[in-house]
């Protein structure tokens, strides 16, 4: 993957692993998220029933599986993992939940690219723990009840905004995941620098915290390019210029920002004059699928004060065309 995208890229896996926090009290940030589920855990292990379904919702690479696997851990339950694109047919979900045992905590990553019979199966079982399986075809076919172990659904979504209204008001709770504070992002590579044996100064974990677009899986990607560079070209230590020149070389700028995000950007400013323009035109200027660009590009560059969404379509604001090292046009100066 490129440096930037918070997409997983081969051979992060393994170190994904030894990174992740095992639980709450290592899971950094996001103390509302912390605060909320806590309690929902804590009160259904007092009543000593499985805790109502959870929905996290937020950009990629904020921690919604590492949060998934704490609930298992937390509650002493087993976790079962599947994804919304896995679930294809409502035959394949049915073979997952009749293997539950009771209390298991089941995941579904992209719950919001399941198919639509397996989102309407997981209702019935969200709600009655029951599933109607369908023997037969044509007029002979029949539906059979099937009772399933009380579970937890924990489901993962990049776009809340796509799941349909009834699948959305079976989730109890829904954790609405923000981007880190640099503060949070310096003491997530505090802990994986030294999971990992890397000579991390203060300064060079505020530069590289600076510059991972407040995700965690961007800042120990970054950490390990940093600590590349800094054990063939230096002496192992990882100082502020040391990040700089490092990350000078994979093309993150001081902001964070990616290839991607400034093509998005570069697009809106000189094709489109600023905006407005919808966002599908806009993925087609950058080549990209306008859900990359809604779902990936777009909340950070919101975040980062550089696109605002508009009803008439993006808008690039002053801050962008500056970033840019363009003066914007009075209008948008203000
Ligand atoms: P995706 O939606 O793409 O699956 P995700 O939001 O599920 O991403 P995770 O896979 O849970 O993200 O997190 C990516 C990595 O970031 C983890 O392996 C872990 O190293 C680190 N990480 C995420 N959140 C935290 C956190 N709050 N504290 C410490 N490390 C974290």
């Amino acid at each position: 993957a490129p440096e930037l995208s918070p997409a997983i890229a081969a051979g992060e896996r393994e170190d994904e692993t030894t990174l992740r926090p095992r639980n709450l009290t290592e899971f950094v940030g996001q103390g509302r998220v912390r605060e909320q589920l806590e309690l929902v855990l804590q009160a259904a292990t007092h009543r000593g029933a499985p805790p109502d379904h959870v929905l996290l919702s937020g950009p990629p690479g904020l921690g919604k599986t590492s949060l998934a696997m704490i609930i298992a851990t937390e509650l002493g339950r087993s976790l079962r993992i599947t994804s919304g694109p896995a679930l294809e047919r409502a035959g394949d979900l049915a073979a997952m939940l009749s293997n539950l045992v009771e209390g298991d905590v089941l995941f579904i990553d992209e719950i919001h690219r399941m198919a639509r019979p397996a989102e309407e199966m997981l209702y019935l079982a969200m709600e009655d723990f029951r599933v109607d399986v369908v023997v037969g075809k044509g007029p002979g076919a029949t539906s059979i009840p099937l009772e399933i172990a009380p579970f937890t659904l924990v489901g993962a979504t990049t776009r809340s905004g796509a799941l349909t209204g009834p699948l959305r008001d079976r989730f109890g709770f829904t954790a609405h995941m923000e981007f880190y504070e640099p503060a949070d992002l310096e003491q997530i590579l505090r802990r994986s620098s030294s999971i990992l044996g890397v000579d991390l100064h203060p300064d060079g974990a505020a530069e590289i915290a600076g510059r991972s677009r407040g995700t965690p899986r961007i800042a120990n990607r970054l950490l390990r390019r940093v600590r590349d560079y800094a054990d063939v070209r230096a002496d192992g230590a990882v100082t502020r210029d040391i990040a700089r020149a490092a990350l000078e070389i994979y093309d993150v700028d001081a902001l964070g920002l990616d290839r991607l995000d400034r093509a998005v950007l570069t697009a809106l400013v000189r094709s489109f004059g600023g905006g407005p323009v919808g966002v599908a035109t806009l993925a087609v200027a950058v080549g990209e699928e306008a859900a990359t660009v809604e779902e990936v590009c777009e909340p950070y560059l919101v975040r980062a004060g550089m696109l605002a969404r508009t009803p008439r379509g993006r808008v690039a604001t002053a801050a962008a065309w500056s970033h840019l090292g363009l003066t914007p046009p009075p209008e948008v100066a203000g």
